[in-house]
């Protein structure tokens, strides 16, 4: 078994786990594999271990890594990385689900950029539920604008939201701002109009799982740390 092979297996391991204790169904819960500075033969082992569900935070990487890998018919790739309007065209070429749609205007480029002809492109909207200035993500007050925004486009499909709580030295801080997202989502359409919840990293996986997060988001819990380089 290959390192990553091991390391994705604990991951599953501990979402197993977390979801038992959180008295859920095992399928409740998907995991993306955050594959964002890793190499391609890394994702390629992955996806040997049976993973088909990959991260990527920044459009060239993922374009790049696109091309290496595109013999992987069942891979699919998620844009969890900050959206830029002028880069939308390159994303919806290669994203099979977008996390990271923080405006009407954004999602409305994403709505011209989507080609007609495809199936909809399904679309998180990310919020900043810790108010934190540096961050991307719709302040809670914005949300239903862009998730109407979503809703009146024919090729794009509304599937719930996604957040990355503040940082911090304990994960169980985390809780409150899944909790909040968790509000957030109950108070626009509840699980019905927002049935995905992408929220938990390799260090808050079980806050997330336990506030109810679909999606875990994990990088270096199954393929190491990266690099320090610019975020
Ligand atoms: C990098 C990243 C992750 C994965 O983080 P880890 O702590 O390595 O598991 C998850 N979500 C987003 C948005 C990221 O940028």
């Amino acid at each position: 078994m290959t390192d990553i092979a091991q390391r994705l297996e604990e991951v599953r391991a501990r979402i197993r786990h977390a979801v038992i204790a959180a008295g859920r169904q095992p399928e409740s819960v998907k995991l993306l594999a955050v594959s964002k500075t890793k190499p391609a033969s890394a994702i390629r082992s992955a996806y040997e271990a049976g993973q088909r569900d990959f991260g990527e935070n920044y459009v060239q990487e993922l374009a790049q890594k696109a091309a290496e890998l595109e013999d992987l018919s069942e891979l699919r790739w998620h844009f969890i990385g900050h959206l830029q309007r002028n880069k939308v065209k390159n994303v919806v070429h290669y994203a099979s689900v977008v996390h990271t749609v923080d405006s009407v205007r954004l999602a409305r480029e994403l709505a011209k950029r989507t080609p007609q002809e495809r199936a909809p492109l399904p679309i998180l909207v990310e919020v900043n539920v810790g108010g934190e200035a540096q961050k991307s993500g719709a302040a809670p007050e914005d949300l239903s604008e862009v998730l109407d925004a979503i809703d009146e486009a024919e090729n794009l499909v509304l599937k719930g939201l996604m957040t990355v709580p503040p940082f911090s030295e304990d994960p169980e801080d985390a809780r409150k701002y899944f909790d909040a997202l968790v509000a957030l989502r109950d108070g626009r359409g509840g699980a019905t109009r927002l049935p995905e919840l992408s929220m938990g990293m390799t260090a808050d996986l079980e806050p997330a799982v336990h506030a109810g997060a679909t999606w875990v988001r994990i990088g270096t819990a199954i393929f190491g740390p990266r690099e320090q380089g610019p975020t």
